[in-house]
């Protein structure tokens, strides 16, 4: 039983069903707000899911539909995440946007997206010639031909968000079950009873942010609103050697069924290749494939040439929770005590924090009261893990103070013992070497861990007890 469940004698305010980026946003929000939490997740760490692998933009939300809520969401979410972030010291790197034109058809659209921007309410976007094109991104292949800049896109560390909210909610007192998968769900008395393997939770509201699972959730009240299309995006991670080659995250013209193929920089000093759009049936399938990696390198070619020269020290894929439709499937449902957070496709990560807003506005209008007071609790301050950012151990300061800060233990990523110290004494630890990868950076550098592993591991096990055959190495 969770400290919330406790305080309302089994009865709990409302269950969040999915600890990825959103409900964890979500959970934060309303465990603030006085209401007595349970987050709920079948993974076993927090931002598990589509939230780990994304391509990690702040989106100003320039090229969503005019008027759609996504629209309003992403650019409310770009507001209040850069100041979150700020506040606890997550990366963000203000790169801006260099959307590239690469034909003549293509040129003949910026000035739509230029007029769309605008619809959108992001004033800030700026056509510009082939020259200033040019003189901004020397390395940009030879078809580029015009471009527009769009200032407020910037490159963001995608992990330490989710973990950020997560700590903030838990700290508010918001219960979280991990490795829970919500099995059914019975509508019962004067709220819902949501059933997971082990338990019955007895809630007065539920909120389903299942991502990928979000339909599922829904069958189980019985609506049939939208169904979840996966539709999978292959990544190439560059080494950092590759990160001279640009100065903005370069983004190609959007088309009706994805933003297309960029080349991002990453917070963390390394060059993003990605993503595909594949429209899947299996909802788990975030395996790469040779032809991915083919059409990536083809389009990185023509994109930044000298890029598919440079090393790629990894690969991966996330799934987008598509729907068919162009807007998120965000409804309230008060006779049901229910909100669906559904579709939100290729935005999230930014929209977070306002989707939670706006939530918890849905859930107000539906009548919804807490049991506890509004709680304020800190901005938690997370371990600096970008590269622009002074990290543990290139701070003399910090390691004549703590000598562990000094002592490596992953090289290429230059992290050191102290922070894995650090964080498995963290108020949500990880629960084995993936988790500890997305906290720390650990084994996420050229050599993957093929060096670092084995010490790393070690350490791991001496600070939790974790059973060292468990601790095999999965990739992100
Ligand atoms: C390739 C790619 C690139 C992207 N790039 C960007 C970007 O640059 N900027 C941006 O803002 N957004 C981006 N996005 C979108 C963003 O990553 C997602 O919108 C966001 O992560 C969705 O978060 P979520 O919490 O809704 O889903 P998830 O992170 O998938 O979380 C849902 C959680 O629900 C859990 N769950 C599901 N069913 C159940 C159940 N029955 N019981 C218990 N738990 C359950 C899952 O385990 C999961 O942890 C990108 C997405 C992809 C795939």
């Amino acid at each position: 039983m969770t400290v919330a469940e406790r305080a309302t004698d089994g009865m709990v305010d409302v269950v969040v069903v999915g600890a990825g980026v959103v409900g964890c946003a979500i959970a934060r929000r309303l465990a603030g707000d006085g209401a007595r939490v349970v987050l709920v997740d079948r993974a076993g760490d927090v931002g598990a899911g589509t939230s780990k692998a994304n391509t990690a933009i702040l989106h100003t939300g320039f090229d969503t539909v005019p008027g759609s809520l996504e629209s309003q969401l992403v650019a409310r979410g770009h507001e209040l995440l850069s100041a979150y972030a700020a506040e606890a010291g997550i990366a963000v790197d203000r790169t801006g946007a260099l959307l590239v034109a690469w034909d003549d058809e293509q040129e003949a659209a910026l000035p739509g997206l230029a007029a769309k921007a605008e619809a959108n309410g992001y004033t800030e976007a700026v056509l510009v010639d082939a020259a200033e094109v040019r003189r901004r991104e020397p390395h940009l292949g030879p078809a580029a031909r015009a471009g527009l800049l769009v200032p407020g896109e910037w490159a963001i560390d995608p992990w330490s968000v989710s973990l950020a909210f997560a700590t903030e909610a838990v700290a508010a007192g918001a219960g979280l079950r991990l490795d829970t998968p919500v099995t059914g769900v019975v509508p019962g008395g004067d709220g819902l009873e949501v059933c997971t393997p082990d338990a019955v939770i007895r809630t007065r509201w539920l909120v389903n942010a299942a991502g990928l699972g979000a339909d599922l959730v829904d069958r189980m009240l019985g609506r049939d609103d939208f169904t979840v299309v996966p539709r999978r995006g292959q990544l190439l991670v560059f080494d950092k050697a590759a990160r001279r080659l640009l100065t903005h995250i370069l983004l190609p013209v959007p088309t009706e069924r994805s933003k297309g193929v960029l080349v991002s920089p990453t917070t963390w000093g390394n060059v993003l290749l990605g993503p595909t759009a594949e429209d899947l049936e299996d909802r788990t399938d975030t395996a790469t494939t040779a032809d991915g990696t083919a059409d990536l390198l083809a389009a990185g070619r023509r994109i930044l040439p000298l890029l598919v020269d440079e090393e790629v020290t990894a690969a991966y894929a996330g799934l987008r929770a598509a729907t068919g439709r162009r807007d998120y499937c965000i409804r309230s449902h008060p006779d049901l005590h229910y909100v669906t957070v559904g579709g939100i496709r290729s935005t999230g990560l930014t929209a977070s924090p306002a989707i939670a807003e706006h939530v918890a506005g849905l859930l107000a209008e539906a009548g919804a009261q807490w049991s506890g007071d509004p709680v304020a609790t800190a901005v938690p301050s997370m371990p600096p893990l970008g590269e622009s950012q002074l990290r543990p151990m290139r701070d003399p300061v910090r390691i004549a103070a703590d000598p562990e800060y000094g002592r490596a233990l992953c090289h290429c990523e230059q992290v050191s013992r102290g922070e894995v110290r650090d964080a498995c004494a963290a108020p949500l630890p990880p629960g084995g070497l993936e988790g500890l990868r997305r906290r720390t950076r650990a084994m996420n550098g050229r050599c993957q861990g093929f060096y670092c592993g084995a010490e790393v591991v070690a350490l791991l096990v001496e600070l939790t007890g974790a059973d060292p055959a468990a601790l095999t190495a999965v990739p992100r």
